[in-house]
């Protein structure tokens, strides 16, 4: 049997104790004291085996850098691993979604997305020293504070790691539960559309009114039309606001509209659409504000080469790998915007992210965990 599997295979209560130990420490996105606590425990855990930074991320809490000490002299190149320590879950999430192991999963706020993945790869690092494999790259992991709200204060550091890097690993969850890899991922923006009409009594002076809900709905009608299912596109009004009263004539109204695309020019494409939007009562005024946060992850030659690479690796583990594209953004996609070839969907197979049913799979830590060190001791 390999020797990375073995290991992970004889780590495996271990793994689990650490994943565990990693979603009882919720870390909200937004709560910088319970995310810096989260920090501190990750850095305790590597600091033998590695030279930690962290970085200032404001309201978010730190951002954390670790650069491992991996067998292997010379070092050429680098690879970065990418994943982020915040989770969409409110500390207290436990009280009524405990951490537990039942039906061969783990479940638990934060167990797939993506606390797993960050559990793996310390494992995997501790088999590459176990083993005393020779890794010819410098390795780096990178866990951001703010990715599940667009990684706005981390985006910078990333790129930078980023270009600095030969490859970027990313270690959020595969998809579904084939825990299939990511090479592509679209491009996300949010738009925020304001419009202002003319507020008026709906009974003494209807006519003098200009609804700013009526022409925000008419905008909307207009929106949707932008989406094109072939192309991969999609704009998504998904919230609305406006008005104060039934019997007054909206002076204000806005909608926010998230956009998904498959290829850069696509954004390029639909944000003259937004930027050229006309009122349809001249009485009304526009504001559109937003536009493209993350761009997409394209699956370039270098992607392709990267997944190439894992899948070989994977038959090695006895799993076939398979590849995916997602709707869903992650920091890959900054990485890979760069040209940086990157592979995304590492961690944890389950299912339920952001949701209830949030679990990963017992039987796939091990060649997950052995997956990650055969990637950073082969590539
Ligand atoms: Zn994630």
């Amino acid at each position: 049997m390999d020797a990375c599997l073995a290991f992970a295979q004889s780590k495996q209560r271990e793994i689990v104790a650490l994943i565990r130990e990693l979603v009882e420490c919720e870390s909200p996105t937004g709560d910088a004291r319970a995310v810096d606590r989260f920090v501190d425990l990750v850095a305790a855990k590597v600091s033998g085996v590695a030279k930690v930074k962290t970085f200032p991320g404001g309201r978010f809490g730190r951002h954390l850098g670790c650069e491992f000490q991996l067998p292997g002299r010379r070092k050429r190149g680098r690879i970065l691993a990418l994943g982020h320590s915040d989770t969409v879950w409110p500390v207290g999430t436990l009280e009524t979604m405990p951490f537990r192991e039942a039906d061969g999963r783990l479940w638990g706020p934060g167990v797939l997305d993506m606390k797993s993945g960050i559990a793996f790869f310390l494992y995997a690092v501790q088999a590459l020293r176990e083993l005393d494999i020779p890794v010819r790259r410098a390795v780096t992991l990178q866990l951001n504070a703010d990715e599940e709200v667009g990684s706005d204060s981390s985006r910078a550091l990333t790129e930078d790691q980023a270009r600095r890097s030969e490859a970027v690993l990313v270690l959020e969850p595969g998809t579904g539960l084939a825990g299939k890899l990511k090479t592509a991922r679209k491009g996300v923006g949010v738009y925020h559309l304001t419009v202002r009409g003319r507020a008026a009594h709906s009974g003494v002076d209807f006519s003098a009114g200009a609804s700013a809900i009526l022409e925000l709905a008419r905008q909307i009608g207009k929106i949707a039309g932008f989406t094109n299912l072939k192309r991969g596109l999609t704009v998504n009004p998904g919230v609305i606001s406006g008005g104060t009263r039934s019997n007054v004539v909206a002076a204000e109204a806005g909608a926010e509209i998230d956009m998904r695309v498959v290829r850069l020019k696509d954004a390029a494409l639909l944000d003259r659409k937004f930027r050229a939007l006309k009122p349809f009562d001249k009485r009304c005024s526009l504001t559109v504000a937003g536009g493209l946060n993350r761009p997409p992850m394209e699956r370039t030659a270098g992607v392709v080469r990267l997944f190439r690479a894992a899948r070989a690796l994977a038959r090695k583990l006895g799993v076939e790998l398979e590849e995916s594209m997602t709707g869903g953004g992650s920091d890959g996609n900054f990485t890979a915007a760069l040209g940086v070839a990157t592979l995304d969907g590492l961690g944890g197979v389950g299912e339920g992210a952001h949701a209830a049913n949030e679990s990963i799979l017992v039987d796939r830590i091990a060649d997950r965990t052995a997956l990650i060190a055969k990637l950073l001791g082969g590539i």
